[in-house]
């Protein structure tokens, strides 16, 4: 099948390990003559602020409209001119006009490399869409208002059909991983909110009888991971839980800086690794790729499930394999002890993804 693949490189080491994954998606096109891409660069960040004013430009988003995924590179946005900065930035517009639901975070450590929890291997589904983040809550509006200078309120919002959703996604997940899934609210408290995403997610575990269901307070949940990470195979939670969650397992698993993640709506994905724009070290050469390349990966293994087409699910694992590879025998970038540039690592993977 062929693919239509927007690409953002964004801001900060953006371009460079935009540019490795794409060296990387390349050397997966050329294993496999049933997998075609077709580029289409888009502006974001400061790239586009230069060019148009705007940090997304509109013309950008109506292209998406004609990709089926997306690769983005991290946005450097607290350096935005002040009126952009209130806005949502780059990446929060597009989970929003994308319907990007699914915010799919996985924490798995590798063998060599230091891990607090060395088994660690699970995936946080996330939601992505409404929940205790108030700012993407309202169709009019925002979530987060004062009614004095001194009084902050803001809004919380869990709705069934969002949940209903999420929860089919992660229990899709676990079937296909080792089955075993966690819910983790905080509904002895928000007994409304969270009682309704427990609800929810109960129910639809309904429909996969096959995987073993528990549920945690996020409170304790976090003890648990910490104590017993390796025991945890999917998490499902609200978005501001995910959120936090996922910070936690990327650093129990070995390194935030390398956790992968896609965004996903029942029709497109954006691929997007979990770090910023490392504007300390841009233009260095000396960027881990890793996070951009394994999200990629991530992005070929969704289109291999929704499009089915078993010539991208295959092309996702093989680019995940060889990355594992490489990370345990070398060479590795700086970051993780090593002295490879961003250059050097990026040809040993497609060496070994080809092969050679
Ligand atoms: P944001 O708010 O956008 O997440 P941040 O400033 O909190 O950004 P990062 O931009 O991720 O965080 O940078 C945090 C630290 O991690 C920096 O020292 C940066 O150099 C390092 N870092 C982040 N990503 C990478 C990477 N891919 N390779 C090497 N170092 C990285």
């Amino acid at each position: 099948m062929k693919y239509r693949l927007g690409v953002f490189r964004g801001d900060g080491i953006g371009p460079e390990i935009v540019a490795a994954t794409l060296q990387v998606l390349k050397a997966a096109q050329e294993r496999d003559a049933r997998l075609r891409f077709e580029w289409v660069p888009l502006p974001m960040g400061w790239e586009a602020i230069r060019a148009t004013g705007s940090a997304l430009p509109e013309s950008a988003v109506e292209a998406l409209g004609k990709c089926d995924a997306w690769i983005l590179g991290p946005h450097d946005s607290v350096s935005y001119p002040p009126a952009l900065r209130e806005k949502l930035n780059p990446s929060g517009e597009l989970r929003r006009r994308f319907d990007l639901y699914a915010n799919i975070r996985p924490a798995r450590a590798y063998p060599g490399l230091p891990a607090v929890c060395p088994q660690m291997d699970l995936v946080i589904a996330r939601e992505n869409t409404e929940g205790f983040y108030a700012d993407r809550n309202m169709a009019w509006g925002i979530g987060e208002f004062m009614p004095t200078p001194d009084v902050a309120l803001a809004v919380g919002k869990i709705t069934r059909q969002a949940s209903e959703r999420i929860a089919r996604t992660a229990f899709s997940l676990a079937r296909q991983r080792r089955r075993k899934l966690a819910i983790v609210h905080k509904a002895n408290v928000l007994r409304k909110t969270f009682g309704l995403f427990l609800e929810v997610c109960r129910g639809v575990g309904a429909e996969f009888p096959e995987v073993e269901v528990e549920d945690y307070h996020i409170d304790a949940m976090t003890a648990h991971l910490v104590r017993r990470g390796a025991d945890f195979d999917v998490i499902v939670a609200e978005n501001m839980f995910g959120d936090i969650l996922s910070d936690l397992t990327g650093e129990l698993s070995g390194s935030l800086g390398m956790a992968p993640s896609i965004n996903a709506s029942a029709t497109q994905a954006m691929a997007q690794a979990s770090h910023g724009s490392a504007p300390d070290i841009a233009g260095k050469g000396i960027a881990n790729p890793v996070g951009m390349i394994l999200s990629a990966a991530m992005l070929l293994a969704w289109l291999g499930g929704e499009r089915k087409d078993p010539a991208a699910g295959e092309a996702g694992q093989a680019v995940d394999r060889a990355v594992s590879a490489v990370l345990e025998k070398g060479p590795r970038t700086r970051d993780l002890g090593g002295a490879a540039s961003t250059e050097e690592f990026t040809t040993a993977v497609v060496q070994q993804l080809s092969g050679n």
